[in-house]
């Protein structure tokens, strides 16, 4: 299993653990685990992938055009606006990287330009291609400076036929000069707009601007992991905050009495209304909106929760969210975090008073680089009767 180092690692910048064997890279990342947990309590051995090599079910790749006139889709450059041409990579999905590559090929027959940020010029800006890892289906989002894509539909037929296995074309229109790389508009210009994926036996949707875990293999493992260590029984009432399109939420289901799914982007909340409907579930709604003014609101209703699930950004949660949280008083929190530094500073105020660490788990998302998924088991220590 031991490939060569990739020969774009020093520009690229997006594998920190280039050259590292696999077995060490875990070791790495349970040690920095151990380091932000301690005073926490022990750290379990963290789960490590089977397979650390092109796990990446979401690739996008930034077009631009070089001086010599030649155009390069890749990845900018760490910390510039240079982009560093990419043709395969080790941890992408390796069918998303040859579309991407076929859709670099086909601008010139088509003669669409690439935008160019300095002279906000020209349309193609971004190509986005996600994966569903059971369902085979697949997304190209193409992300334009403007709606007006001349010969769309013969475009789309030339990409087809280089490429049968796409099952959906979507037009992102990003207007803004920013280097944020979707924009908030989507028109379907093949296939249903979404492509489909299943999880421990749940089916979901995930639209191009929703937040879907990058690798699936690992994705069910961790959830695996969390519900575990839950001990969910039918008599629970349970949150899922921070839900995305409500994965989290939807294998809960099945073993508890009512869930609630908190999420800001409106997108990934109609898909979590929809994931429920297709996946006949009763028992499960959810409410668009910021997770600590939700939770404000039941804590002030006095309203029952056993279980909280959450999952929040890389910039973890906020006071709002941990001061509800400690009113509401749950038995259980299972904070699942992809970034164990903000995990432990909210941890802080957690386990100030009311909460004990029962489990702490680590499990590796992300191969070749430094980051690390972790879930935190926490129970109240005065128990509600
Ligand atoms: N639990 C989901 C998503 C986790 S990612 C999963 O495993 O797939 C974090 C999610 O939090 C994103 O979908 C993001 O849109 C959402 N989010 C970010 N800030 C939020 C806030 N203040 N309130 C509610 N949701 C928020």
């Amino acid at each position: 299993m031991n490939k060569e180092i990739c020969p774009l690692a020093k520009k690229c910048g997006g594998c920190d653990y280039q050259g590292m064997s696999y077995e060490q890279q875990l070791k790495e990342k349970e040690q920095s685990v151990r380091k932000l947990m301690k005073g926490f309590g022990e750290v379990l051995p963290i789960i490590g992938a089977q397979n650390p090599y092109h796990y990446r079910n979401k690739v996008h790749a930034v077009f631009a055009r070089q001086k010599n006139g030649e155009i390069v889709s890749g990845v900018y450059q760490e910390g510039s606006h240079r982009v560093v041409p990419v043709n395969a990579c080790q941890i992408e999905n390796e069918k998303a990287d040859e579309i991407i590559v076929s859709v670099r090929k086909l601008l010139k027959s088509f003669k669409i330009k690439v935008y160019d940020e300095d002279t906000d010029y020209g349309l193609l800006r971004h190509v986005m291609v996600r994966t569903g890892y059971v369902s085979g289906q697949i997304m190209v989002v193409l992300v334009v400076r403007s709606p007006i894509f001349p010969s769309k539909n013969n475009f789309v037929k030339a990409l087809l036929k280089l490429h049968p296995e796409i099952t959906t074309v979507v037009l992102n229109v990003n207007e803004r000069r920013t280097s944020m790389v979707l924009g908030d508009r989507n028109i379907t210009i093949y296939g249903k707009g979404y492509i489909e994926d299943t999880l421990c036996g749940c089916i979901f949707r995930i639209s191009p601007t929703s937040f879907y875990q990058i690798n699936p293999v690992q994705t069910e493992r961790l959830y695996k992991t969390a519900m575990m260590l839950a001990r969910l029984n039918k008599r629970n009432v349970v949150i899922d905050a921070y839900c995305g399109i409500g994965t989290i939420g939807m294998v809960a289901a099945k073993t508890v009495k009512e869930v609630i799914g908190i999420e800001l982007n409106a997108e990934a909340v109609r898909d979590a209304i929809a994931n429920a409907k297709r996946n006949q579930m009763d028992n499960i709604r959810f409410v668009q909106g910021d997770a600590g003014m939700f939770m404000e609101g039941m804590a002030d209703r006095e309203e029952n929760v056993d279980v909280v699930f959450m999952d929040p950004p890389r910039s973890g949660s906020d006071e709002a969210f941990l001061r509800s949280l400690l009113i509401l008083a749950p038995q259980k929190i299972v904070y699942i975090s992809c970034n164990p530094e903000t995990q432990a500073r909210d941890l802080k105020v957690l386990c100030k008073k009311d909460y004990q660490v029962e489990a702490i788990q680590p499990v590796d998302m992300f191969p070749f680089t430094k980051h690390c998924e972790n879930i935190v088991l926490l129970s109240r220590k005065i128990k509600n009767f």
